[in-house]
């Protein structure tokens, strides 16, 4: 990104060093992942050793103390390689499970977490759905209870990544007198740890894309969680998930935008070379004009991405554009997708080729990880 009012030369050859990586590591290699249902442990630790895994955190645990814009590089990177499952495993472990642990944890919980968590050995989960609340946080029912030494939680989590091959989940329960069934925002969060008593997987979810990223049910039934595995102020918790939240949709709007610029070239390329009416599609002014309006929105949303991550990095509250990021690249991922697609005749309804799977992976862009409408209600408060 040369000449870039946001990017230095470490950013740069962050993302270089990234996109070789993907190149030669991720893409020949994520189909069998895709049928696989799960991106391998192995390749999560090599991201480790290559100083992937860790980019934000401090250099005492392995980290490297880079800023929001090089968050911004890995998600728009690991989207632009078109498989949605493997960058999602990746950027739910270093973006949306470890940030909470983080953000909260205490100086015991980072020695003993982060390391093992920059290196790839332990790969996080964040735990915040359920089968009846996923917009409305604040109507979670899942319930801890303190005893002795600990809590003990019991509720049912829903739709959550890294869900089966996890092993630290940041879960979010009600620790409020209110009724479990009533919206409430006195919520805690706990570390729990796999194998824990108590705690299992319901089925592994089969879903519409992201084929490589495992999506599973979480079970706890009277799960014992010690204290030391609280995270963060006992009921304060609700608050840090909104907080952490601004993280989240940051990195997956970049997801989006990595996703929608590579489906562009990829059409491109394709309507250069395919013939039809005795020239190449290219040559079709439809064709190309729709191309380049995409190609003006991706840059815009592209635009208004960096600046959102330049301001989030200086420190700067900015709740309402990431919002907009959000919403904006959720929406154009799928506008994108649909015309990559058409233009790709009936070869692009074919499963061998890449555009198929990148249309099914982009459609949760617009509802996982905050909806479009619920990042609209974010912007139109602060309008
Ligand atoms: C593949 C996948 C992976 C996921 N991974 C995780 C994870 O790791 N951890 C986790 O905690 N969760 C995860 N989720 C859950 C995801 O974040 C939720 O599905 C999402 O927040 C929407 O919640 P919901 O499904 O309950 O939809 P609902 O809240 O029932 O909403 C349904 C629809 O209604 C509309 N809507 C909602 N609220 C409003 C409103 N206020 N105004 C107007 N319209 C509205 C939206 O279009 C929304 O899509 C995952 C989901 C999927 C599908």
């Amino acid at each position: 990104m040369k000449n870039s009012i946001y990017f230095s030369e470490e950013h740069d050859m962050f993302r270089e060093q990234l996109r070789r990586f993907i190149e030669a590591e991720i893409v020949p290699n994520g189909e069998k992942w895709e049928e696989e249902g799960t991106t391998p442990r192995e390749v999560l630790r090599r991201m480790g050793e290559l100083g992937f895994l860790g980019i934000r955190y401090p250099e005492v645990y392995g980290g490297s103390e880079m800023d929001t814009l090089a968050t911004v590089i890995l998600a728009e990177e690991l989207g632009r390689s078109t498989f949605g499952g493997f960058a999602v495993t990746v950027l739910v472990h270093t973006d949306m499970a470890s940030p909470h642990l983080f953000n909260a944890g205490n100086k015991e919980q980072l020695d003993r977490f982060m390391p093992d968590i920059i290196s790839g050995k332990k790969i996080t989960a964040i735990a915040v759905t359920e089968p009846g609340a996923g917009s409305d946080v604040a109507s979670i029912r899942t319930k801890a209870t303190q005893t002795k030494g600990g809590w003990i939680l019991n509720g049912t989590k829903m739709f959550i990544t890294n869900g089966i091959y996890g092993d630290l989940f940041v879960v979010a329960a009600k620790t409020g007198s209110t009724s479990s069934t009533s919206r409430s925002y006195i919520v805690t969060m706990f570390i729990v740890e796999k194998g824990t008593k108590g705690f299992s997987n319901g089925q592994k979810l089969n879903k519409m894309g992201w084929h490589s990223s495992d999506t599973a049910e979480l079970i706890f039934d009277n799960c014992f969680v010690p204290d030391k595995n609280v995270l963060g102020e006992v009921n304060q918790g609700f608050y840090a998930i909104m907080r952490n939240f601004q993280n989240e949709r940051l990195v997956l709007g970049a997801q989006a935008l990595g996703e929608a610029q590579k489906a562009i070239e990829l059409t491109v390329d394709y309507v250069k070379e395919r013939k039809a009416f005795n020239s190449v599609l290219w040559d079709k002014q439809a064709i190309r004009q729709r191309l380049a309006q995409r190609a003006g929105e991706v840059e815009a949303g592209r635009q208004l991405l960096y600046y959102a991550a330049w301001l989030d990095s200086q420190g700067v509250k900015c709740i309402k554009e990431v919002s907009m990021v959000k919403a904006y690249c959720g929406e154009l991922v799928n506008r994108v997708m649909y015309d990559c697609q058409q233009f790709h005749g009936g070869f692009g309804y074919m499963k061998e080729s890449t555009i198929e799977r990148m249309v099914r992976d982009a459609r949760i862009q617009s509802i996982g990880g905050g909806a479009t409408e619920v990042m609209l209600e974010e912007v139109a408060k602060r309008m």
